[in-house]
């Protein structure tokens, strides 16, 4: 197979030499094969990004500068760029992290696209002035402002959804951005810069610098950059955290998750099966917002856990790049180790594995895990408490929706869910109450007019939505005098 190199990194508006000769190196997880390279961005790329960023957000005529109108123009072209690579996109995607190619389409190739319009959008309809009438008289009359230049950090998992979580909103305000993608998923970003300097987006409005943890760390702490949005694990988004709390620089935080999919007493089991596997199995379970903790009424527990079974063994797992494929491999050895750790674990304690547990017989390459489904657990089990990032379901029983309540909400985490009943007022209710960002009533979608975001452990602050357009802007007050 031809392999995708790059040579050059997206900095300034323009594809430039790195300042050292380190490279990064793809494989797929799939085949274990190479599937590309790219530079690997240094702390001296690092500063010239910034650098770009800082100038192109401080020139008086710039981007931060123009009407929000022009941007969106600009934006639209940005889009359609992206549109003629979106299949790019989906297979690039799909051959680093394993992620099936029709969800792959859906995610990674067509919702960038939608992103961008829905944020350009939002800001041409905003009122550029809010005035508010003063209890102590005068007016007060408030404006929204770019934050400034913007270090935003992704992970591997989704990669170009969630790098457009942060862009679309950023561009649409008017910040300009340096992006750092997970070492994972580094062609996709830079099949996404093409088109960036293909749509003629000015000069350091957006750059790339790929890296790992060091590199992101150096980014979150850069004096030049205004505000850090961060998608990835909670221990890495703690020390993000630290670090920004000490510089006092505002953040986004989206971090990860155990959610509970709660199915009442009287859930149409058979109709909601295939809803089912979007929360619980999707993306090879990789994605953060999973319902990864199944609450079943005891009086149901049994046909339920065997539901959920059959449905595990339903799904074809294999190459990631075939359409019929349901499951892929996990992103990487060590991603496959520690799962693998809590099957282990799951077993140790004493929970009843179903199915799964084990790599497929039949597939010779691939971090590879079958779908595992684990019964006969209680909530204080490490499987049922602990973010495993893999297709590992817990089944656990409940005796009444107080119950289930308690069960899901006894969580450090907060970030999706979902309630399935025949009634879905019954089901918004007991939704409404459960401790989370997000959660739907028998399916779940992250529709981009509603915030997502987690409580807990689960993050800081709001992506989607005006809130997500919100977290890159300024408020500034100013008070008019009575009788102005
Ligand atoms: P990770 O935290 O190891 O890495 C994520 C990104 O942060 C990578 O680009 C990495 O290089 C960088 N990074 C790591 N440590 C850093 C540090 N100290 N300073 C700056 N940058 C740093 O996470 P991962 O394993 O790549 O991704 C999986 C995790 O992401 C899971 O926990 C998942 O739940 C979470 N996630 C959350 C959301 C959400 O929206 N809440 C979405 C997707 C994934």
């Amino acid at each position: 197979m031809t392999t995708i190199d790059y040579h050059e990194l997206y900095l300034d508006g323009a594809w430039q030499n790195p300042a050292t000769g380190d490279t990064i190196t793809v494989s797929s997880p799939a085949t274990e094969q190479t599937v590309g390279s790219v530079p690997a961005a240094s702390a001296q790329d690092i500063d010239r990004a910034v650098a770009a960023a800082r100038r192109a957000f401080d020139d008086p005529q710039g981007w931060s500068s123009w009407h929000p109108k022009q941007r969106a123009a600009l934006l639209e072209i940005f889009a359609v760029e992206l549109e003629s690579r979106a299949a790019e996109t989906a297979r690039r995607v799909s051959l680093q992290n394993g992620m099936p190619i029709w969800l792959a389409e859906q995610f990674e190739g067509g919702f960038p696209a939608v992103l961008l319009r829905y944020y350009s959008q939002l800001m041409s309809d905003a009122p550029a002035v809010e005035e508010r009438a003063g209890m102590l008289g005068g007016t007060a009359r408030i404006t929204r402002h770019p934050v400034g230049v913007v270090g935003a950090v992704v992970p591997w998992n989704v990669p170009q959804a969630i790098t457009f979580l942060k862009l679309a909103p950023a561009l649409a305000a008017g910040c300009t951005v340096v992006l750092k993608p997970a070492e994972e998923t580094v062609l996709d970003a830079f099949l996404m810069a093409e088109a960036a300097a293909a749509a003629g987006l000015p000069a350091g409005v957006l750059n790339v610098v790929p890296g790992g943890r060091d590199i992101g760390a150096y980014l979150v702490e850069h004096p030049g950059v205004d505000k850090v949005s961060f998608t990835g694990s909670t221990a890495a988004g703690r020390k993000i955290a630290e670090t920004c709390g000490r510089l006092l620089r505002p953040i986004t935080l989206e971090l990860g998750g155990k959610s509970a999919a709660i199915l009442l007493d009287d859930v149409d089991l058979e109709a909601s099966l295939e809803s089912l596997f979007g929360v619980t199995f999707l993306n090879n379970g990789q994605i953060c917002w999973l319902n990864t903790r199944v609450l079943a009424p005891r009086s149901r527990y049994g046909e339920i856990v065997d539901a959920l079974t059959d449905l595990a063994r339903s799904l074809k797992v294999g190459d990631p790049l075939d359409p019929e494929t349901k499951i892929g491999p996990l992103v990487s050895a060590r991603q496959r180790e520690r799962v693998e750790g809590y099957i282990a674990k799951g077993r140790s304690e004493g929970a009843r594995l179903t199915t799964g547990g084990v790599r497929p017989a039949d597939l010779e390459s691939g971090y590879f895990v079958e779908p595992t489904v684990f019964a006969d657990l209680d909530n204080t089990a490490t499987v049922a408490r602990e973010e495993i990032f893999g297709p590992v379901l817990s089944v656990i029983p409940f005796a009444d929706e107080a119950e289930a309540l308690a069960i899901a909400n006894d969580s450090d985490y907060g970030l999706g869910g979902s309630v399935w009943s025949a009634d879905i007022e019954r089901a918004a209710e007991l939704a409404a109450r459960v401790q989370s960002g997000t959660i739907g009533v028998n399916h779940y979608t992250n529709d981009p007019v509603a915030p997502f975001g987690g409580v807990k452990s689960s993050g800081l602050g709001r992506e989607l939505g005006p809130e997500g357009l919100h977290a890159f802007q300024h408020l500034r007050t100013v008070y008019l005098p009575p009788n102005a």
